[in-house]
């Protein structure tokens, strides 16, 4: 029988004083054996030095990570509270070890042999190097403390930015009258004020809402607050942290962070992004224009007033584009989602994967969660029967539970004294609840949403790598989508979406046919409008960490009301809410588009192959998602497509191709 790897347990009922003296104590057992190897004297240092640096980072990821993993799932604040101090403390932890010098220098000297190293090896010690500098810790003394002062404060900054837009508890009261449009499910279960429901500002109330309500007063009620998550407070956060970032950056020599953080990515400069940015933005705009005469029509006509007249607010921007999908294509996403069952979705959608990918799942039927929603996989290799990891999935919204769609991979896959030790991660997702009278349903986009994350789950099982640098966390932030938007496809295969779905009501009647190929004839509808949308968050970004801003609300509204023709009124703050630039994608949220380029021209080889072709699919678990940031993604893309990528199937899916 083939050995199988280890699968670690979380005690996700760890008491407050635990989850700190654990954290504590993980610390202090890493700072003894750090002490150690940076004392190794000069040339007694050697391969099993540097694989002995990356096993202490690797074991105090392992205390740790799961304890911070808390802060956005647990429903106990006392939980929480601890586990946002512990994150603070890892960051500042790490912010610490990659700013030593002492380190450094250890590791410095290995870099005559790094060539004759193995290719795993060699791209860890290279990556080990190139951490250092990139952190400071090659810097004179005094800038190197500087350095480090100002990361902690970062950390910080993003730690507290990112923990008030968990907790919100925010309500929007509505009678049932102003409601008119939304179905019941959305508010039924919702606390009440007298005859007004307390409209959360979570997803599946906010979307729906958006969309379906029928009196813009209503939408224009939620859309407001929603958008002003945050407050005044975080608009400051993230003011600060740009201010820091800056200085940060010309601590290294660079003339700002959107430079000196893509310097280590695929794009490599902030020219070659805004470049890509503008560039579509020229290709877009004139799409949008005539998308937005469609939807000023619809306006005009619901209204009975001259198009003329008619200008699309903030609120109406969704709102009509589902009338459009209604009224020209006959898709009412009220009716798809009660084909799309979340049971029967998730059925569907991990036979898929399994197929594709070549491996099993199996549910577990005593679920080692953090509460009682949360169901638990274990993966195996069909072709051998070897484990290669756990997921959980983690679906609807809670309390104080993180307010997004991510993956969490909170134990990495490495490889300790030959033993494996597998990846656990967990999809932590916020779909409509289920009711007594309704199963949790989802809408199309939602599906595709969940083949998204699913994505980035199966980019953490697929890993074979040793060491836990080149997990989820070491792919390079600009690549790090690729893998899951390549798998949205399959949200867009009538094959699959019929195979996936099944009536609410009566499971065996699946998605019709027709109604299908409308859904799917309809995909491009708007695209220029919510492609530009992406466009300008990038550049926003961009310009955030380039030349900067004196006030961020000011500066992202005016120019997301450029990019859009679309009024942001003044008392909106996007910059305080948006937790990409305060969460790991700073300079860095063009990724998702980038990443689209390359998603959409691999797809082309399983469009070849048949999407379903489980050759492909292992080729590509292979050669794209096992490697995990152990290899160059330019490199991987080639070797898996056999020739230089390009954007031709990018362009397309943005309905500017050739043909
Ligand atoms: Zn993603």
């Amino acid at each position: 029988m083939t050995k199988q790897g280890t699968i670690r347990k979380v005690d996700w009922t760890i008491k407050p004083a635990m989850i700190r003296s654990t954290a504590d104590e993980a610390i202090e057992k890493s700072k003894k054996i750090l002490k150690v190897i940076a004392s190794v004297p000069a040339g007694e240092e050697n391969l099993e030095t540097l694989q002995r640096f990356e096993e202490v980072l690797g074991a105090v990821g392992e205390a740790l990570v799961p304890l911070v993993f808390l802060k956005y799932i647990s429903g106990d604040k006392a939980q929480r509270d601890v586990a946002d101090e512990v994150e603070k403390d890892t960051q500042k932890f790490e912010n610490e070890i990659w700013g030593r010098k002492d380190l450094y220098e250890v590791f410095a000297r290995l870099e005559p042999i790094m060539d004759s190293l193995e290719p795993e090896e060699k791209t860890l010690l290279d990556m080990t190097l190139k951490e250092f500098r990139h952190r400071g810790a090659a810097l004179e003394d005094n800038k190197r403390k500087e350095f480090l002062e100002v990361a902690n404060n970062i950390s910080v900054l993003e730690s507290e930015y990112g923990r008030v837009l968990n907790e919100i508890t925010t309500t929007v009261p509505c009678t049932i009258d102003e409601l008119d449009g939304v179905p019941p499910v959305v508010y039924e279960n919702l606390e009440k004020d007298g005859d007004k429901y307390l409209l959360t500002l979570d997803y599946p109330v906010v979307i729906p809402v958006r969309e379906c309500a029928t009196n813009p007063e209503t939408r224009k009620k939620i859309i407001i607050p929603f958008y002003q998550r945050g407050g005044k407070a975080n608009s400051e956060r993230l003011s600060d942290a740009l201010a820091l970032r800056e200085r940060l950056a010309k601590l290294l020599g660079h003339s700002n962070f959107a430079e000196y953080s893509i310097i280590r990515k695929m794009a490599k400069t902030p020219k070659r992004v805004i470049g890509f940015m503008n560039d579509l933005k020229t290709k877009l705009t004139p799409l949008m224009e005539k998308e937005m005469v469609l939807l000023k029509e619809l306006k005009a006509k619901e209204h009975n007033i001259p198009v003329d007249d008619v200008s699309i607010e903030l609120w109406d921007l969704f709102y009509y584009h589902e009338m459009l999908m209604r009224e020209k294509f006959a898709v009412d996403q009220n009716e798809v989602k009660e084909y799309f069952p979340a049971d029967t979705v998730i059925d569907g959608v991990l036979d898929v994967y399994q197929k594709v990918l070549d491996i099993d799942f199996e549910e577990s039927s005593t679920p080692s969660g953090w509460h009682e929603d949360v169901r638990e996989f274990k993966v195996t290799d069909k072709t051998n029967g070897k484990l290669l990891g756990v997921f959980f999935l983690d679906l609807f919204p809670r309390e104080g539970k993180f307010k997004h769609y991510a993956v969490f991979d909170f134990l990495s896959r490495r490889v300790r004294d030959e033993e494996e030790l597998l990846p656990i991660c967990a999809m932590v997702s916020n779909y409509q609840k289920p009711t007594e009278s309704q199963p949790s349903l989802f809408n199309h986009s939602e599906v595709e949403t969940f083949f998204h994350e699913f994505g980035h789950l199966m980019h953490v099982i697929s890993s074979q790598t040793k060491y836990a640098r080149f997990s989820l966390g070491g792919v390079l932030p600009d690549f790090i989508e690729t893998p899951s938007m390549m798998f949205q496809n399959w949200a867009w295969k009538e094959e699959v979406l019929s195979n996936i779905s099944g009536h609410y009501k009566d499971s065996k009647k699946k998605l019709p046919s027709d109604l299908i190929k409308r859904l799917i004839a309809a995909k491009l509808v708007d695209i220029g409008a919510f492609t530009l949308r992406q466009v300008c968050f990038s550049l926003v970004d961009m310009l955030f960490h380039t030349e900067g801003t004196e006030d961020t609300t000011s500066a992202f509204n005016k120019m997301l009301s450029d990019f859009t023709q679309i009024r942001i009124p003044d008392e909106t703050r996007m910059d305080a809410g948006f937790g990409h630039l305060m969460g790991g994608y700073e300079a860095g949220y063009y990724s998702y588009l980038w990443s689209q380029v390359y998603a959409e021209d691999i797809f082309t080889k399983f469009e070849k192959n048949g999407f379903m072709d489980t050759k492909t699919g292992t080729e590509y678990r292979k050669k794209i998602l096992s490697p995990g940031g152990s290899r160059d993604p330019d490199e991987m893309v080639q070797s898996f497509l056999g020739r230089e990528m390009n954007s031709d199937a990018f362009m397309k899916s943005l309905g500017l191709g050739k043909d």
